[in-house]
């Protein structure tokens, strides 16, 4: 650090929402994450007002950058990227893929590299089904697999960069338990301080498990996450884990025309996951 300064190690719970910036403030003040209304830029670390002690919460992926801007200025940063987004970017790429594992890629790489030449692809005699983005961002197609990997392109994609972590499922993965166990995730690790996003988030999860049971639902399941409605963190929009993930080719059982259709097996025989096959995520 220049001119000194202190390094701490910030240790804390096991929780999604320690990595959220507010969360992490409050596990640094020794509480449990629940995340904050101001951001930290506004109302910082140990704030007390009139002491509103701003603070600036970067991740390491961002600080590493720093001591080579400062040796090399800032158009070091622009010999990689986009205009808009320069630079590289650490890529996460997990699942049906024949080599899982962690790549640095300048941004605006074709996300057909990443999947086809570093993860080399679903494994023998199976197909790309869907990659969930970012965690559980909008899932992208294999028509889209030459979208470039910067925030504005997946953004338009209507799907999500994210922090750069890709699922990949082929073509025997069952899509709703894929979305169940994601929106399950989500349930159980919000906090409950908006009610919306307990709720609506509880509400999904409960639909798709009926939908991954076999269960014949007498309306059109509604999947989407609490809309117009302010919440402390984006965790709750994550809760739209289905919608607009899959092409339509299938109709769900007793549903007419559903969101989930396509989810892969659906009416038409499960596939091997939803059929006692192996799990998908944790
Ligand atoms: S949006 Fe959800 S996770 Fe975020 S603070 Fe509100 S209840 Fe907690």
């Amino acid at each position: 650090m220049i001119g000194g300064g202190v390094a701490v190690d910030a240790l804390g719970p096991d929780l999604y929402l320690f990595g959220e910036e507010t969360g992490l403030e409050e596990v640094i003040e020794g509480r449990p994450p629940l995340p904050r209304v101001a951001r930290p830029f506004i109302q910082g670390l140990f704030a007390r007002p009139p002491a509103e002690n701003p603070t600036l919460v970067n991740n390491v992926e961002t600080l590493a950058n720093v001591p080579h801007i400062l040796a090399h200025g800032p158009d070091w940063l622009r010999t990689n990227g986009t205009q808009a987004a320069p630079g590289t970017m650490v890529f996460t790429i997990c699942g049906d893929v024949r080599r899982e594992g962690v790549f640095e890629l300048p941004l605006g790489s074709p996300l057909r590299y990443l999947v086809e030449e570093l993860a080399g692809g679903p494994p023998d005699g199976q197909a790309l089904k869907a990659i969930f983005p970012g965690a559980s961002n909008t899932a992208i197609l294999p028509e889209q697999l030459d979208l470039p990997l910067d925030f504005d392109a997946m953004r338009q994609a209507r799907s999500g960069l994210g922090a750069g972590g890709f699922a990949v499922f082929d073509d025997s993965a069952c899509l709703v338990q894929a979305a169940w166990r994601s929106s399950r995730f989500l349930f159980v690790e919000s906090c409950g301080q908006c009610p919306a996003c307990k709720l609506r988030t509880g509400e999904v999860t409960q639909t798709l498990q009926a939908l991954e049971g076999g269960a014949r639902l007498r309306h059109q399941p509604s999947l989407d996450p609490p809309k117009r409605t302010r919440t402390l963190s984006c965790l709750h929009r994550s809760a739209a884990v289905a919608d607009h993930r899959m092409p339509h080719q299938e109709e769900l059982p007793g549903v007419g025309s559903s969101p989930l259709r396509g989810l892969g097996g659906i009416g038409g025989g499960w596939s091997r996951r939803c059929r006692g096959g192996r799990a998908i995520g944790g």
